[in-house]
């Protein structure tokens, strides 16, 4: 209801508006004077007032000037009603702020024309006012539940979503507790209602801002979200939890619905079939105008209510699948197991501790993974792979203690041991006349920038009787990129001394192309990530063969990694690697194991 407020004094002319206005269907509140006007507007909060400007107490402008003080009443229209006409009159008025102005005596239509005016001007504007509220409330809330880089939803936004996609289910799932005690809380039933939780990292995300500048790295960080979003497909789904922590959320419908992932059977495979996927969509490059970059993904996978009953318990599980598999090149997946506890109860702290001694304990052995040439099927080099044998825990991958060793410094003193024992080698298979065989050691960045590297090396090769041609180091290009001048001028100096240089690892690091031109390397090792399944993927296998290519052209030697199938094999024999290395002839296996393949006539023949 429309309420107009009347402030006069004069009780004939207040009545006669009032019957006007109430006969128009309109509310009507009266104030015989400046003063009580002035509390009723601001009890009331009229939606328009009506004033005489000559009254006792306080006079019509008093009573503007005071209501236009109020944050509450300052937009109500006003309207001045007076037998005072004169032009300054109106100047005055209008000057305080009153909405128009009407001389006594009027006309019973222009009053209402006025009215009917002012009423619809409010409204005009209180709509704007509401939409800008709106607007503002929208924009506010939007910061709220969405990171400001990539637009997505953020924590809030997820947490929201999951506490009303589970609601329905909640009291179900309380009542549950492990899928033993209730066989249709499998991972594997077909009816499962659950939810598919997948956290989702980059695996060099540091190193990408660290070499394309904070800006390129957002940028880069943005292309990846689009494609991220562009196999998902399902909008709100993707969440960006913290830096480098992006949640993926999917019910079995939208998993099912999925135009690639049609062979529906249960929650299990089709949130594996859906990683595999998305995995295989890092598998292509980034365009900046200079480079092309891999940026490969790490995902790690949970069910609710399988693996956790919240968010929280759900989250943690899938981190642990992921970190699992973390520093192992990227763009793999790991469905959550609770045998994953295991591991990650390998303190850190621990392992740093006991691999201070391990090297004066004597805990660490070097095995020897053949590398064939793919046309005479003969073992042309051995890469030296370490290991430790932890006197509690067993043996460790060196997935995990490379790492700390990397970090603590101690890789140092393990890699001098290693390129010692390569060389130990190499002379105990010369004497055994077995001399044509090279032996490929892994050097860390730390080694690299040690900067007598030269000419340690040169002692040591002198010291046991070796040809440094026989010697080859593999770096990856994480060890190149923080310093490429001085990187280069080091790897002339390594070349000058007779040392083969080969690029590890080579596709899952940055801008790979442009740096197989800058830096003088031997060899090119194409990563497992590209080899596997090749026979399988169109577009791994497109990028496998330009950079066979690529490296030919610029006069390397391409190794293939991690072979595994016959299939794999065919597709790199095909197109020309020159070596390859992997499980399908042989894992790291010993020194006497490696002799005994040495002195075996054609281990490895068609
Ligand atoms: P890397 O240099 O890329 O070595 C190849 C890894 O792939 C080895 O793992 C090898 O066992 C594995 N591999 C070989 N063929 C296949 C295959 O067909 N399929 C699969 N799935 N894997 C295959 P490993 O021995 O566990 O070594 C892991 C990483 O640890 C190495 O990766 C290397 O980066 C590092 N590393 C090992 N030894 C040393 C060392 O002496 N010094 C340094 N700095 N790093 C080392
Ligand atoms: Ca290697
Ligand atoms: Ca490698």
């Amino acid at each position: 209801m429309t309420t107009i407020l009347i402030i006069e004094d004069e009780a004939a002319i207040r009545e006669l508006i009032s019957e006007l206005l109430i006969l128009e269907g309109l509310d009507v509140a009266e104030a015989v004077n400046g003063r009580e006007g002035i509390a009723i507007a601001q009890s009331v909060l009229p939606d328009l007032i009506i004033c005489d400007v000559m009254m006792p107490e306080i006079d019509g402008h008093g009573v503007l000037q005071t209501l236009q003080k109020n944050p509450q009443t300052v937009t109500i229209p006003f309207i001045f009603l007076t037998a005072k006409g004169t032009r300054q009159d109106v100047r005055y008025a209008m000057n305080l702020g009153a909405d128009d102005y009407l001389i006594k005596p009027f006309a019973n239509d222009e009053l209402l024309e006025v009215i009917q005016i002012r009423l619809k001007k409010k409204e005009i504007i209180n709509q704007q006012y509401i939409e800008k509220l709106e607007e503002n409330k929208e924009k506010i809330s939007h910061l709220l539940y969405h990171d400001l880089l990539t637009n997505l939803p953020n924590q809030l936004s997820l947490r929201e979503n999951f506490e009303r996609l589970i609601a329905p289910h909640k009291n179900q799932s309380n009542n549950l507790s492990s899928d033993e005690e209730n066989p249709s809380l499998s991972e594997n039933s077909t009816d499962f209602y659950g939810i598919c939780l997948i956290i989702l990292s980059f695996e060099r995300f540091s190193r990408i801002n660290d070499h394309l500048g904070y800006e390129g790295g957002n940028q880069l960080l943005k292309e990846a979200v689009d494609r991220i979003q562009a196999t998902v497909g399902q909008p709100g789904a993707i969440t960006r939890l913290n830096s480098n922590e992006f949640v993926i959320v999917l019910t079995p419908s939208e998993l099912s619905n999925l135009p690639s992932n049609p062979s529906v059977t249960n929650l299990k495979d089709n949130s594996i079939q859906f990683s595999k996927i998305l995995v295989d969509a890092f598998s292509s490059p980034f365009f900046t105008h200079t480079q092309e970059i891999i940026c490969p993904i790490i995902l790690g996978i949970a069910l609710y209510p399988l693996h956790g009953a919240n968010l929280d318990q759900l989250l943690q599980c899938a981190r642990k699948a992921k970190d699992s598999i973390k520093n192992q090149g990227g763009n793999l997946y790991q469905f959550y197991h609770p045998s994953l506890e295991k591991n990650t109860s390998v303190n850190v702290l621990d392992l740093e501790r006991d691999l201070r001694h391990a090297l004066e304990r004597n805990e660490f052995v070097v095995y020897y993974q053949p590398q064939i040439n793919a046309h005479t099927r003969q073992i042309v080099c051995a890469e030296a792979l370490v290991r430790w044998d932890h006197p509690k825990k067993g043996r460790i991958s060196p997935y995990i203690f490379i790492p700390i060793a990397e970090a603590t410094g101690l890789i140092q003193g393990i890699g001098e041991w290693v390129l010692e024992k390569s060389c130990e080698q190499l002379k105990s298979w010369h004497k055994l006349g077995l001399d044509s065989i090279r032996i490929a050691v892994n050097l860390s960045a730390r080694q690299f920038n040690q900067a007598n590297l030269g000419q340690w090396l040169t002692d040591l090769f002198q010291k046991h009787g070796v040809n440094p041609s026989q010697i080859e180091l593999e770096l990856t290009e994480s060890t190149l990129v923080d310093d490429i001048p001085r990187s280069i001028e080091q790897l002339h100096q390594l070349k000058s001394v007779g040392i083969k240089v080969a690029m590890d690892d080579f596709g899952t690091g940055y801008s790979s192309l442009s740096y197989l031109q800058q830096f003088p390397f031997d060899i090119l090792k194409i990563d497992q990530c590209f080899i596997q399944k090749i026979d399988q993927n169109p577009k791994n296998a497109a990028i496998a063969q330009a950079i066979i290519t690529m490296a030919h052209q610029l006069n390397l030697r391409v190794v293939a990694e991690g072979v595994e199938t016959t299939e794999e094999l065919t597709f790199v024999h095909e197109n020309n690697c020159d070596e390859i290395q992997g499980y399908l002839f042989s894992e790291p296996i010993t020194s006497e194991e490696f002799t005994q393949l040495l002195q075996t006539e054609n281990p490895f023949s068609f």
